[in-house]
């Protein structure tokens, strides 16, 4: 009977029907100058577990310098970053700078993984070498299971029957496989991805988003600076957008696309189409 017909309940969209963990990774009141310049100038952030973040927005604006603060291969001028909820790395305790001591960073810098724009594989090691080269050196995988292990995470990346070819004999696309499988080597809690996929050719850029968009769809934490839309729309919780050192809007991807709030991301969208 009509009177028994509910109405029909409004689908979430699947980013708001995901369920995130704890935050993970987080910077407060992030400032790093260089060469004598303010590059980020108080940028808060943070990443629960679960969650994919693209942070977008013009060259020179602080992207890069943003993931290198936050995996700690910079130290910042002010503000904290915290992983797991602890500070990480070098910080202000009272006015006073502090370092984590060396040991317990390095461990703990090893829980974020990292993928560059231009791959930086090690040339005289095969594909296989590379993805255990960080594994082997601390001791977590050792003798044939580290062999069964790299070649675990080369399938993953659709590259296991490269497996003994040298980064020369890949093409972009692969190398940049194989760079994604050495980042989840460490069996990191997030990672971190600066620009992947510009320095490939048009043709090569799907296959390494389709690695990323399975990695994303698995739940992989993952802070990603791209301008690939289409990896954006489907697979981003949330899209940042940072100018002149400052996160100045963020949110879902519909309304950072469709309705930007701001005139500077309206800008820089208009440029990029
Ligand atoms: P993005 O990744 O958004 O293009 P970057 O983080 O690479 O931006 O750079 C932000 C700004 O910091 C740019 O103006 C750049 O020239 C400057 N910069 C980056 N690295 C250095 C450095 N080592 N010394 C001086 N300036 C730098
Ligand atoms: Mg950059």
């Amino acid at each position: 009977a009509p009177s028994a017909v509910r109405p029909v309940p409004v689908t979430p969209p699947l980013a708001s029907a995901k369920q995130f963990g704890p935050v993970v990774l987080e910077a407060r009141d992030v400032r790093k100058k260089l060469g004598g310049r303010l590059v980020l100038d108080g940028v808060d952030l943070a990443v629960r577990r679960g969650e994919v973040c693209v942070l977008i927005g013009p060259s020179g604006s602080g992207k890069s310098t943003l993931l290198r603060c936050l995996n700690r291969l910079l130290t910042t001028d002010d503000g904290i970053v915290l992983l797991d909820g602890e500070p990480f790395g070098y910080r202000l305790n009272g006015g006073e700078p502090h370092s984590e001591p060396e040991r317990r960073l390095a461990a703990r810098r090893r829980r974020v993984g990292m993928v560059f724009q231009r791959f930086e594989l090690f040339p005289y090691l095969t594909a296989l070498d590379n993805v255990l080269l960080a594994p082997r050196h601390f001791g977590t995988v050792g003798g044939a299971d580290a062999v069964a292990y790299g070649l675990e995470l080369l399938r993953k990346v659709g590259m296991a029957d490269h497996a003994h070819k040298f980064p020369h004999q890949l093409s972009g696309g692969q190398q940049q496989r194989v760079a994604i499988a050495r980042a989840l080597a460490n069996e990191p809690e997030i990672v971190l991805f600066d620009e992947p996929t510009s320095a490939l050719d048009p043709e090569l850029v799907t296959e390494v988003l389709q690695v990323m968009t399975t990695l994303a769809a698995e739940g992989l934490t993952m802070v990603v600076v791209s301008h690939e839309m289409g990896f954006a729309r489907r697979m981003a919780d949330r899209v940042l957008f940072m100018d002149q050192g400052r996160i100045v809007e963020e949110g879902p991807p519909t309304q950072v696309f469709e309705a930007p709030e701001n005139a500077r991301t309206r800008r820089f969208l208009a440029t990029i189409g």
